[in-house]
């Protein structure tokens, strides 16, 4: 492949290697892939393992596999599915993570995009190409090892469960400790003493494998949590939404859901869990069929935050201590878009305040797929992102103006401020229904005048603009 050299490369001459580039190719960059396939928009496909699914193959060589042998979904089958492309009818309504790798490998196939992907080629280094306007308006220069190839336009899809984040409790800890990300299976537990820290959906999955083989199971939680069980009044609890959610205010659909949770499982604090220092739907409830059931049978016992580690101790913030054998730090990830200078974009605090969580006027071109989180599935929202940002590019949608993007995006943090347990965990939150909804809406829009960015944009761009 023959680098090519930015400076020489401008919106007026049209020399890019390829309209589009796309970094990984894990459920959004499939989804954008297949978005770019379906307008015809040339493009490249770098992924940094040799085998499409992203976090969803154990046997990742990416070095980024957060699948583990119990996992299965967490949104239900319909749900989580491509809307282009359905599941098997015969599959369990919630899929292991085998069936989710074959699922991504045969949407791959089906669509003709496995041959598309550059495999073992990661993305080292994206900068915006010279020219007039805000950096990034006359494309962007990727570098991999094949060489630097310049583009219009970039979709990041390089996920956000990649890099694990840990707190830096006081004082050390002697005996074995990791984080989810690295766990794979539950022989580590047996017989031991263990502490899970942390109660998202990984953390509630450790702990509850840990409970049938390890000799105690502590389980730490800083604000309590929600649990919703997989299933409720016989149906998967995901199915209680619709696309009627969307017109509903939100106070009246958190009721909803509130009353669904009360009448079918109870409060935590009446199964054995401290109560949440928060409403349902204020932070991003766990989904557990198992927990009520070990924390009810005594196999796991919960704890409130660390307060510190001393050597096989660990001590909390009740006054309690306890012996531990192996400490699993279940406790979220960063953020990480190595690849961009961090003068450029940096996600630092997972903020990414960006306009339908998908773009930013800073970094015109530049799509972000599957930077979200949703009480549901993501993947099929990762579709529809790919759409939108297709339609921009062709110009069968166009964006407001700057402005318009820009109090657009302030509105939107400042709604998740006063929504959301303030937390690095909550940063990326959408409610299904009313996002799908919006992202419809987006590929609707397709008469507004440009103002703002626009005016600043080369007509190379102009499609996101018309
Ligand atoms: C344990 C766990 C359980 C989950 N369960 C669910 C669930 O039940 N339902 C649901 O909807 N979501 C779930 N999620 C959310 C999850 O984020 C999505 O399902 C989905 O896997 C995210 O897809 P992605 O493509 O954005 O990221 P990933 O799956 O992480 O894929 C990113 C890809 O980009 C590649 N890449 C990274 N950096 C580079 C680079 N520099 N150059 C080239 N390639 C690169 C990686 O190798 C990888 O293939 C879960 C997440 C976790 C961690």
């Amino acid at each position: 492949m023959a680098a090519a050299s930015p400076q020489t490369v401008t919106a007026e001459t049209g020399a890019f290697d390829a309209e589009a580039c796309v970094i990984g190719a894990g459920p959004s960059g499939l989804a954008a892939a297949k978005a770019l396939v379906d307008r015809d928009i040339k493009f490249d496909w770098f992924e940094k393992g040799s085998m499409v699914g992203g976090l969803w193959r154990i046997d990742n060589d990416n070095g980024g596999a957060a699948a583990y042998e119990t996992l299965h979904l967490n949104s239900s089958r319909p749900l989580t599915q491509y809307p282009s492309y359905p599941m098997p009818e015969g599959w369990p309504d919630y899929p292991s993570h085998r069936l989710m790798a074959r699922y991504f490998q045969d949407f791959a196939e089906h669509f003709g995009l496995t041959e598309r992907v550059s495999f073992n080629t990661p993305v080292t280094h994206v900068e915006p190409l010279l020219g007039p306007g805000r950096p990034g308006a006359c494309g962007w220069a990727v570098t991999t090892e094949q060489g630097r190839r310049c583009y219009r336009y970039l979709f990041v899809c390089n996920g956000h469960h990649s890099e694990p984040r840990i707190p830096d409790f006081p004082g050390e800890f002697t005996g074995t400790s990791f984080h989810a990300h690295e766990y794979m299976d539950p022989t580590v537990f047996e017989g031991k003493d263990v502490l899970v820290i942390g109660v998202g959906n990984s953390g509630m999955d450790i702990a509850c494998d840990a409970a049938r083989i390890a000799d105690r199971v502590l389980l730490a939680t800083r604000h309590g949590v929600h649990v919703l069980p997989k299933y409720a009044f016989g149906r998967p609890i995901d199915q209680f939404g619709s696309p009627l959610n969307a017109y509903l205010p939100f106070a009246v659909e958190r009721k909803l859901y509130e009353l669904v949770l009360r009448l079918s499982t109870g409060r935590p604090e009446d199964r054995g869990l401290p109560k949440p220092d928060h409403r349902l739907l204020s932070a991003h409830p766990t989904v557990s069929s198992d927990l009520y059931d070990r924390v009810g049978h005594g196999d796991i016992v919960m704890k409130p935050n660390i307060a510190r580690l001393d050597g096989d101790s660990v001590h909390f913030v009740d006054g309690t201590s306890e012996h531990v054998d192996v400490l699993v730090y279940a406790t979220g990830y960063r953020v990480s878009l190595p690849f961009f200078d961090k003068e450029l974009y940096d996600p630092a605090g997972n903020a990414m305040p960006l306009y339908e969580r998908v773009l930013t006027p800073k970094l015109p071109g530049v799509f972000f797929i599957g930077f979200i989180q949703t009480v549901g599935s993501n993947i099929p929202l990762m579709e529809l992102q790919s759409e939108w940002a297709g339609d921009l590019i062709t110009g069968a949608a166009v964006l407001p103006g700057e402005a318009e993007m820009d109090e657009w995006i302030a509105a939107d943090q400042a709604t998740m401020a006063r929504r959301y347990v303030r937390s690095e965990r909550h940063t990326m939150q959408v409610d299904f229904w009313r996002y799908a909804r919006a992202l419809k809406q987006c590929r609707r829009r397709t008469t507004q005048k440009p103002t703002g960015l626009a005016g600043h944009l080369p007509r190379a761009l102009a499609g996101l603009h018309r």
